[in-house]
Order: C-alpha cells, then sequence, then structure tokens
C-alpha cells in the first residue's frame, strides 16, 4: 500500500485552487487553464478541470451559462451562493490549517511578543541573537533593558 501519493495530493491541490480561480467571479474553461498554468506555473489537465466542474454542477455548486462564439458555443461558469459559501468554509479550513503549520517555526519578537511571518530584524543584544518585528521593536526592547 502506497502511503504517499504525490499525484493525488497535487490533484488535490489543483482541485483547491480551481476552486480559487472560480471564487474570483465567473468563467470559462479555458480561462480557467489558462490562469492556472501562470499562477501555479504547471499546467492542469483538461481531464481533470472538467470532470471536476461536472462534479460541483452535481452538487449544485456551480452553474452555467452558455455563450455563443463564433459557431461554437462555451460555458460560462460560476458559483451559487452555496457554492460561494462552500469556499468560505474551505478557505477559512485551509488558512487555519497553513497557519498551524507554520506557526511553530515562526519566530516571536522578543519585544511586542508578535509573531514574524517575514522580514523581521535581528541584533545581537549582550551577545545574544535576539529578533525583533522591526528596528523600532529593537529600539523599544534596548530602552527597557536601559532601565531594568
Ligand atoms: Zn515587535
Amino acid at each position: 500500500m502506497k502511503f504517499w501519493d504525490i499525484e493525488e495530493l497535487v490533484s488535490d491541490f489543483a482541485r483547491f485552487y480551481i476552486l480559487v480561480i472560480l471564487y474570483e467571479g465567473p468563467t470559462h474553461g479555458y480561462n480557467i487553464l489558462r490562469k492556472f498554468k501562470v499562477r501555479v506555473g504547471r499546467p492542469i489537465s483538461p481531464g481533470l478541470l472538467y470532470p471536476f466542474l461536472q462534479r460541483l454542477e452535481e452538487r449544485g455548486l456551480l452553474t452555467y451559462t452558455v455563450q455563443p462564439v463564433g459557431r461554437k458555443e462555451r460555458k460560462l461558469y460560476s458559483l451559487t451562493d452555496k457554492g460561494v459559501s462552500f469556499c468560505n468554509q474551505l478557505f477559512r479550513r485551509f488558512s487555519s490549517l497553513v497557519s498551524t503549520a507554520i506557526e511553530p517555526s515562526l519566530e516571536t519578537c522578543a519585544n511586542c511578543g508578535c509573531k514574524i511571518y517575514e522580514g523581521g530584524y535581528t541584533e545581537v543584544i549582550d551577545g545574544v541573537e535576539k529578533a525583533f518585528c522591526c528596528i523600532h521593536c529593537a529600539e523599544a526592547y534596548k530602552r527597557m533593558l536601559r532601565h531594568i
């Protein structure tokens, strides 16, 4: 039995990101493929996209209108109200999962105690390297030390 199926995980991510694109507003299937490739840096196959769109439709999360394009027709997909609230829930759950995953590795500002997501400022104070969210917190910390 395979413990870890990377392809499956990638497909799950692709489905998740398709929802992100749909959430931005009504769009054509072709446009989803294009946006996905531009933003994620790799293509998704129409064989993954269209069955997924159909499943969303069957569950009442997605609807479409047909637009004529020359002699052809194109479907313009949009999320239903149910689809929008499904996405809201999904994104909330996803963002709390992500922050749970990254937060333990985040440094905390020695002055104000906030988590340092990116950048930050470090300074060696009394021989110990301290992390701060910004230079102002470092200054405040040093002022505080002088007053103790
Ligand atoms: Zn700070």
